[in-house]
């Protein structure tokens, strides 16, 4: 225990902080062994896949040039398909980012005419300009698809009146964001969300229901696509790549939405037939099957956070003792050099590019500032440990990923260090 002090010590962490965060995880077990409990389900879901598909060292040879008969990349799909319980799924290296497979999601499944309604209030910032919510080149809005939105109420439920008045006979499809994102509602449960489509098609049973599950996957033991979802949509440098893929995004759902996805993101014509997997599917493969327990720790690690900072005063999303359907965390800090200081903690922690000091900058696709601290082996990656937030009130840091609990554990630590080292916290 001292030796593991010191080490700490050597690495700036100082005894009291140590102190401060041991008596917190004390009082966190019982919630622990419930989220390994999850993984172990998840686990046996992802490789009895993998053992259904007969998944073989075959499938991991690199293609190049067109990809025709790709069998490791068909195969994975055919794993993804059976963990989702869908018909078909699209995961593919060619997808370069979650906001990708959104709008190949969205742009493959409507048509001029259409209406997309978020019954969820505004998505995302980057889904934004997609819709064409914020005006932007090549938006789904300059195709002429309109766009409705109902907000939630103050209380975070869904307004089901306003939706029912919103649903017409143009609605042909439903988005519902599971996790957050920059916002401070609450993430949904996988149930809520059930509840959510049964209520939509209720109304007009042929509208599509597609879920951005960004941040989402294996956190439960059930998925959107359990509960009625047409499609559900991610990205592989977050949880289901497990820390591996360094590139990447899937959808999964029914045989018609997925293949009209398929027809999107390459041609007509062409759809799953192409795209060479480029000697990914090592990484594609064994990061899925990591991907519960890399799930696991980092929800370990957002947990702990809400716990450590809670009692100091800052408000957490969620809070210290709710239930989780993501593995983001919000602290607000309430002031951009509390987002600073956090943000330093965390990239101080990192393996990889420890030694630089996170800064806010004017990121593509957001519309305010944005600070992020990583220091990922993959670009990017916030499967990752690593911090980030729009430099705005109520200048709430989100916090996620550590693809171990121990390196969760330390960079949180690190991060309360950097605050009372700046004079912004006492313990
Ligand atoms: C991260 C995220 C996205 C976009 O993913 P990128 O990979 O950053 O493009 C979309 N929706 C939600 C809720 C997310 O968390």
């Amino acid at each position: 225990m001292t030796e593991l002090l010191e080490l700490y010590g050597s690495m700036g962490i100082s005894p009291a902080v140590y102190a401060y965060g041991e008596q917190t995880i004390e009082k966190l077990k019982e919630r622990f062994e419930a989220i390994d409990k999850i993984a172990e389900h998840n686990q046996a879901k992802v490789l009895s896949a993998m053992q259904k598909n007969k998944v073989s060292a075959a499938c991991f040879a690199a293609t190049t040039g067109y990809g025709y008969d790709d069998m490791g990349r068909d195969n994975l799909e055919k794993v993804y398909a059976d963990v989702f319980h869908t018909q078909a799924a699209l995961v593919r290296p060619q997808i370069t980012c979650g906001t990708h497979a959104l709008t190949v999601a969205l742009s493959a499944n409507l048509l001029p005419g259409d209406e997309l309604l978020s019954p969820v209030g505004l998505p995302y910032d980057t889904l934004q300009e997609v819709i064409g919510i914020r005006k932007s080149p090549c938006s789904l809005a300059e195709y002429g698809v309109a766009y409705r939105q109902v907000d939630l109420l103050k209380d975070g439920s869904f307004d089901y009146a306003g939706i029912r008045a919103a649903i017409n006979e143009k609605t042909k499809l439903v988005t519902i964001q599971r996790s957050k994102g920059y916002a401070t509602r609450p993430t949904f449960s996988v149930k809520q969300i059930g509840e959510l489509i049964a209520f939509c098609k209720s109304i007009k049973p042929d509208v599509l229901v597609m879920v951005d599950n960004c941040y989402g996957e294996f956190v439960e033991t059930i998925e959107p696509s359990d509960v009625g979802a047409d499609m559900v949509v991610g990205s592989l440098i977050k949880n289901p790549g497990g820390g591996l893929a360094p590139i990447g995004g899937y959808i999964c759902g029914t045989e018609e939405c997925v293949s009209r996805c398929a027809y999107r993101l390459s041609a007509p014509g062409l759809g799953q037939e192409v795209g060479a997997n480029l000697g990914l599917m090592p990484s594609l493969y064994q990061g899925f099957f990591l991907a519960p327990t890399v799930v696991a720790g980092a929800e370990k690690g957002a947990i702990f956070a809400a716990n450590l900072y809670e009692p100091l005063g800052f408000k957490c999303v969620p809070n210290a003792t709710e239930s989780r359907h993501d593995i983001i965390q919000a602290v607000e800090l309430g002031s951009e050099e509390g987002m600073i200081a956090f943000c330093k903690g965390i990239q101080a922690a990192a393996p990889v590019d420890s030694y630089a000091t996170p800064m806010p900058w004017d990121m593509p696709g957001y519309n305010d500032k944005v600070i992020m601290a990583a220091g990922a082996f993959v670009q990017g990656s916030s499967i990752e440990l690593s911090a980030d937030g729009p430099i705005r009130p109520p200048y709430a840091v989100y916090f996620q990923g550590g693809l171990t609990w121990q390196h969760a554990k330390l960079g949180i630590l690190m991060s309360l260090q950097k605050m009372v080292d700046a004079g912004l916290v006492k313990i």
